[in-house]
């Protein structure tokens, strides 16, 4: 039997194509368009201004449900909630959901597994397993979406509690989950567009962040996008030699290239870059790293996130410790670069992208 035809697989106009092919009117997409992507619904019968008749057609030759929860953690106050989800394929990937007082952020995934194989990574030692479809990274937002919504109304009913106000229940998302964005372009590039749609989710491209490990043709693409989404760099080390051991495609496109590319994207675009830096204790986290780091940054219109190690099951490499974060930023501030150092959010419910996996497939095994 073929399979259903996923509806956060289209776009609109391939949507508007089905319902046409189907005989419906032409406001029937935007119709089923707003169901989707503003009522968030999870069943066909909720679509209530539709006829009878195309619900059921609805029904039986598409499908909504891309994704199944197969397991879930919170952090203890619950501002951080990882999901593992399966796909139809049987394959897993996971999101996570983090809660500020002001927003909600989802960071989502983009491939099952991934090819890029840097060291302190517990996706990247599984390898790729494949691209995720645009309905399927879209689909992780939605979910996050309506649990955020169910949150806010629990909180709307409960006395005097002060809950995010913005436009969607989810104000961000960060493409920084599994997968390198970048080598899964069309599907993520289609999902942004999907996600922004004003006649849809609206999301604002700027509360879009799009990670890379430096793909350096890509980034060049993206910098003639449209759409002005967040651009950051994993970046991890300030010179070939330690990068091309901490990310092995620094071989293939080294930091000369790389930061050419960046400067391009900069002056074109005239947005400022994120650089993620992972501090891993005694291999990159020396002041003389962040002297490097900061000659390779200089004049360029950036920000440096620094990120104590989100320490892998079995691996050898651990977060530097508290002070020598602090020492690194200040040696970075102290150069003029914009350095901040992010907590590891959810690190108790092992929310280092690919651990809920990872551990997951162990219990399956066991
Ligand atoms: S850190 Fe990101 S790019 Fe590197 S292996 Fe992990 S998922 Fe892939």
């Amino acid at each position: 039997m073929p399979q259903r035809v996923a509806l956060y697989d289209l776009t609109y106009d391939q949507l508007a194509q089905l319902l046409g092919d189907w005989g419906e009117p032409r406001f029937r997409a935007d119709q089923v368009w707003r169901w989707l992507y503003q009522s968030l619904v999870e069943d066909f019968e909720e679509m209530s201004n539709l006829p009878r008749a195309l619900r059921e057609r609805l029904s039986s030759e598409t499908d909504l449900s891309l994704l199944t929860v197969l397991g879930e953690q919170a952090s203890p106050g619950g501002q951080t909630r990882k999901v593992l989800f399966g796909l139809r394929d049987g394959n897993t990937i996971e999101s996570v959901l983090m809660q500020y007082a002001d927003r909600r952020t989802v960071c989502v995934s983009t491939q099952v597994g991934c090819g890029m194989g840097c060291v302190f990574c517990a996706t990247g030692q599984g390898g790729l397993v494949r691209n995720l479809s645009a309905g399927e990274i879209v689909a992780q937002v939605i979910h996050f979406a309506r649990v955020s919504r169910s949150i806010e109304m629990e909180h709307a009913a409960g006395p005097g509690t002060k809950t995010p106000s913005h436009g969607q229940p989810i104000g961000n998302i960060v493409l920084m989950g599994m997968g390198e964005p970048l080598a899964n372009y069309a599907a993520t590039w289609q999902a942004i567009e999907t996600l922004t749609d004003g006649r849809g989710y609206n999301l604002g491209a700027r509360r879009i962040t799009l990670s890379t490990v430096g793909l350096v043709p890509v980034i060049r693409r993206l910098a003639e996008e449209r759409l002005p989404i967040n651009l950051a760099v994993s970046l991890h080390a300030p010179d070939d030699e330690l990068r091309n051991q901490l990310v092995p495609v620094n071989r293939r496109y080294p930091l000369a290239d790389l930061m050419a590319a960046v400067r391009e994207y900069v002056n074109k675009t005239g947005r400022r870059v994120t650089f993620e830096y992972a501090l891993i204790e005694g291999v990159n986290d020396t002041l003389q790293s962040a002297q490097a780091l900061a000659e390779l940054l200089d004049g360029l219109l950036c920000h440096v996130n620094l990120i104590p190690l989100n320490p892998t099951p079995g691996s050898r490499l651990r977060p530097s410790q508290r002070e020598r974060v602090n020492a690194f930023r200040d040696q970075l501030l102290e150069a003029g670069i914009a350095a901040t150092v992010r907590m590891r959010r959810g690190i108790g419910i092992a929310a280092g992208c690919g651990q809920l996996r990872q551990r997951q497939a162990g219990i399956a095994q066991s």
